[in-house]
């Protein structure tokens, strides 16, 4: 009697469904003489962890995949004094690690311990989450209260871009075929932040997510900067929330102060959640989060 695999041995969905090209340059250079040769055809791989996804499910169907893991200039968290810099393939594990992260980007420090598993982490890089740019991206809004800066490049050159100018839409960036997401950019700053996020479960994608960042003189507000994620097609700054509690008595901030965000944001209704509960939600979040970085502004972690 022999034994058979069962029907669905057959239709193992793990596989990738179609035929491509796979380069893996080892400089920048090539990198850069690759992408100028494919354009559209081609599609930068990183850690894989939404693009691998994509392939699977033929959401996407490149003809060439990019593999840019071994250009070294790439990774890694460098102190500049003033600023630091994070290399696009920097994993979101190395950010969880790193001390001056969390020292000085506790609100990107916040949000990568909250992303995903630890096996993810390892995989997944800045630089991916980005670029997906998906409206739900845990470091996007982080960047964005830190005012960061991006850095990409091309056979061109290279240019320097506002975070806030970085995302066009569900999935889509300023970055041209040809281009590469290089570094981040962020200016350290003497005031606290904070970020939190809720999902459906652990491992899911932010139903609604808010970072903000904090400068205080004694009892007042004396700067701050309110992001959003995942309830508009990018993530968003809320400068109308933060008009409404700059100068604010820190004791007089409440839900009902911060209402504001509801009016700002632009949520849909999908899997995850109804748009009525992302305008609720985001409002707790956007309190809960500024009294978390009033407690960081006073000592606490
Ligand atoms: C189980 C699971 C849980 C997840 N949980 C979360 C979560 O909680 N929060 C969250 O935000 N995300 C989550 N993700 C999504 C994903 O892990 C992150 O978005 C991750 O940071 C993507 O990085 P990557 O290096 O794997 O990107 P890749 O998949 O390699 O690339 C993503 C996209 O960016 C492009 N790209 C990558 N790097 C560059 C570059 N340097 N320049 C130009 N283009 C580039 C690729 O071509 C591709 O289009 C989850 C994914 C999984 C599978």
């Amino acid at each position: 009697m022999s034994i058979k695999p069962s029907l669905i041995n057959y239709r193992n969905t793990h596989i990738i469904p179609f035929r491509f090209e796979y380069y893996e340059p080892g400089s920048l250079k090539e990198v850069f003489e690759i992408l100028e040769k494919l354009g559209n055809a081609a599609k930068i791989l990183a850690g894989g962890t939404d693009l691998l996804v994509k392939m699977k499910t033929r959401q996407v169907e490149p003809k060439a995949l990019v593999n840019i893991k071994r250009i070294k200039e790439l990774k890694g968290i460098v102190d500049e004094g003033d600023r630091i810099r994070i290399g696009a393939l920097t994993t979101l594990r190395e950010l969880e690690e790193s001390s001056l992260i969390a020292m000085h980007l506790p609100a990107l420090h916040d949000a990568v311990k909250q992303m995903a598993s630890i096996q993810i982490r390892n995989m997944a890089t800045i630089g991916g989450n980005l670029c997906n740019a998906s409206p739900a991206a845990d470091t996007a809004p982080p960047l964005l209260v830190h005012e960061a800066l991006v850095k990409t490049a091309s056979i061109e050159g290279e240019r320097i871009i506002p975070i806030t100018e970085f995302f066009k839409g569900p999935g889509l960036t300023v970055l041209k075929p040809t281009e590469l997401l290089v570094e981040i950019i962020v200016n350290k700053e003497n005031g606290s932040s904070a970020f939190s996020k809720m999902g459906r479960t652990a491992m899911d994608l932010a139903i609604a997510s808010v970072a903000i960042y904090l400068k205080t003189r004694g009892d007042v507000v004396e700067d701050v900067r309110v992001a959003a994620g995942a309830v508009a097609p990018t993530p968003i700054r809320c400068p109308r929330t933060e008009t409404m509690l700059k100068g604010r008595m820190i004791n007089e901030v409440s839900v009902e102060l911060v209402r504001v965000i509801e009016e700002e944001v632009k949520p849909i209704s999908d899997v995850r959640a109804t748009a009525e509960y992302r305008r609720h939600l985001v409002k707790i979040l956007a309190y809960d989060v500024f009294h978390k970085a009033v407690e960081r502004s006073r000592g606490g972690t």
